[in-house]
């Protein structure tokens, strides 16, 4: 048996996507997922409006950020048949020497929907079933939210997961954050969540506000502020509030190279600098500042599924806020989506939603 399905698949760079029919069918291993939504990121843009090149050849269908339920499954995978799921962004082997290390995140086998395989922009997706994490419906809607809301932990809220956690950020921490939209929104919350006492840096009065009543602490706009103001305002923060002028956790979430820059200004002795944002763009920075600080930087590639339930529990337990955050869109409205998301015309977290 095989299941009737459409994508919508990118064939060129700013070029409308085109509508396709085909039959999801899964292998040994594999299930197919019916998708409930799948969100929009930043990544998406970056493939589709500034040249990014995707790990499959054109044409594909993009979107990595998928909720749905398990409607086939090959060999080895009938367990997750009627199953509510949330498929990682990145979904490692699990059986190379990477994978047994615990280093799953550099996995060469990985996969990721809408870059090494056909992605969550449609109806249905075919991927593997290992580690896929499961959804309690019945807590999802105790939260007062949807399957589809949820799709944005795959990616939006996981990947902040895993940077606050591979950090260290613990009870009392100073943490900073670059870019309170998105991915930065979530990060904030999640470093608020474990205990850390937060500082949103935006660009966007609107964006601050809202992570005001969430998390962030202090706000502050690096329009109004230059570099040097914004640290001062910071150290200012940690005195008030007796927190360390030492060991800040920085995370740059703009992916923008002046968000970067930023973060980069921000270092003091003992310093982390999470980089979990993505740009093309190019900055400048004195490097050996990370020596004379003592300083660490850390890249991050997505998450573990192993991490996924915990994360997926500060959402359902209510500590880290989706609804306000996201906003449903119908899938085959997807070019318009695009074109308003790149304009800034949504502000929300665009979740496609089919039918
Ligand atoms: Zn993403
Ligand atoms: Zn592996």
């Amino acid at each position: 048996m095989s299941i009737d399905a459409h994508r919508w698949l990118m064939t060129a760079p700013a070029t409308p996507m085109v509508r396709d029919s085909f039959r999801a069918k899964p292998q040994a291993g594999e299930v197919v997922v019916e998708i409930a939504g799948c969100g929009v990121c930043h990544t998406d843009l970056g493939y589709f409006y500034d040249g990014v090149r995707t790990n499959q050849p054109l044409p594909l269908a993009l979107g990595h950020e998928i909720s749905g339920r398990v409607v086939e499954a090959g060999e080895g995978a009938q367990a997750w048949l009627g199953k509510s799921v949330i498929v990682p962004a990145v979904l490692p082997c699990g059986e190379c020497d990477l994978c047994k290390r615990g280093l799953s995140t550099i996995c060469r086998a990985q996969k990721m929907p809408g870059n090494d395989i056909q992605g969550g922009f449609a109806t249905h997706v075919v991927v593997p079933a290992r580690g896929l994490c499961e959804v309690d419906l019945a807590r999802l809607a105790r939260a007062g939210l949807t399957l589809a809301d949820v799709s944005i932990v795959a990616d939006a809220v996981t990947t902040p997961y895993q940077a606050v956690h591979r950090a260290g950020v613990r009870q009392g921490s100073l943490v900073v954050v670059v870019g309170a939209g998105g991915v930065g929104g979530y990060c904030v919350q999640i470093a608020h969540a474990v205990g850390g006492r937060v500082v949103a840096i935006d660009v966007d009065d609107a964006k601050l506000d809202m992570i005001g009543r969430h998390g962030g602490e202090l706000t502050l706009n690096a329009k109004k502020l230059d570099g040097k103001a914004l640290k001062a305002a910071i150290g200012d923060f940690a005195r008030r509030t007796g927190l360390p002028a030492t060991e800040w956790f920085i995370f740059e979430c703009s992916g923008t190279a002046a968000g970067q820059a930023t973060a980069f200004g921000l270092l003091v002795h003992g310093a982390t600098l999470s980089v979990v944002g993505f740009t093309m763009d190019k900055v400048e920075v004195r490097l050996s500042n990370l020596m004379a600080f003592d300083a660490r930087a850390l890249g991050n590639w997505g998450c573990p599924p192993e991490h996924y339930p915990a994360a997926l529990d500060l959402v359902l337990s209510g500590k880290v806020a989706v609804k306000p955050f996201v906003e449903e869109r119908r899938l085959d409205d997807i070019n318009d989506v695009f074109h308003a998301v790149h304009h800034r015309e949504i502000r929300k977290r665009a979740v496609l939603v089919p039918g």
